[in-house]
């Protein structure tokens, strides 16, 4: 689904070259979740942007889904993202003003469906994170792990080919923290592709892929086998 080739990033600030991406190549079949771990500055969040369609590389391949990314133009990038990936940020990124329904059914605006095929995909997607009673709600009167829950059906919802989720955990306590957890398993299971930029190595080892980085470079590659204690998935608190 993706490949990623001799992937190279270079930033200029005035005279100095930050090279944030060294030489990564990277491929993702459909089904994996894999985690990404690095301290801090190594490159995740320009790998994520990349991966993303925000940014594009400097030098290198981007394959999605068997297409060549390079020299697409932003509108076609628009509508390649808009179809295929989802994101999940660990600060939410909810829209205050809107209802958790309206917040939910955003991503459905570019997929031109009819109002009756999106309040379905709405329902399907708020039962799946257990929210159906707090539809009406705004985000600020639910908890975090509410409102990462939210998030989570908002990537979802145009069914997307890859979910890319940015330390989805890392404003939650723990409780919530492995209910998200569980959502994404659930998610994984039911076929999505997840790529996770997590610090907490318990979270990584959930995954069924630990990718490491360090300086720009991955450092190492390493399947998982999944040994999880699996929960069901609790639903609301
Ligand atoms: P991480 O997400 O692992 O903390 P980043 O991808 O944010 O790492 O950054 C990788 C490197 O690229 C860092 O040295 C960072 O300072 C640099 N960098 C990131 N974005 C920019 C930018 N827009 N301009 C200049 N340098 C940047």
């Amino acid at each position: 689904m993706i490949e990623l080739k001799n992937l190279q990033k270079s930033y200029f600030t005035g005279d100095t070259e930050t090279q944030a991406l060294r030489d990564v190549s990277l491929s993702i079949a459909p089904g994996e979740f894999v985690a990404v771990m690095g301290p801090s500055g190594c490159g995740k969040s320009t790998l994520m942007n990349i991966l993303g369609m925000i940014d594009t590389p400097s030098e290198g391949r981007y394959a999605f889904s068997g297409t060549d990314i390079a020299g697409f133009r932003e509108r076609q990038l628009v509508e390649l993202r808009k179809k295929n990936l989802g994101y999940i940020f660990q600060s939410f990124n909810l829209i205050d003003d809107l209802s958790v329904e309206d917040n939910i059914a955003l991503p459905l605006r570019y997929l031109g469906l009819d109002r009756n095929q999106q309040k379905v995909r709405m329902r399907e997607a708020l039962e799946l994170v257990g929210l159906e009673h707090r539809a009406r709600h705004k985000p600020s009167q639910l908890s975090g792990g509410q409102q990462q829950r939210v998030a989570v059906a908002r990537a979802i919802i145009v069914d997307p080919k890859l979910i890319l989720a940015d330390e989805p955990t890392g404003n939650l306590d723990s409780k919530n923290g492995d209910e998200v957890m569980e959502l994404l398993h659930l998610l994984n299971e039911q076929g999505s592709t997840i790529l996770m930029v997590t610090h907490s190595e318990d979270k990584a080892r959930e995954a069924k892929r630990l990718v490491r980085m360090l300086d720009g470079r991955v450092l190492s590659d390493q399947s998982l086998s999944d040994q999880r204690d699996r929960k069901p998935f609790g639903g609301e608190v």
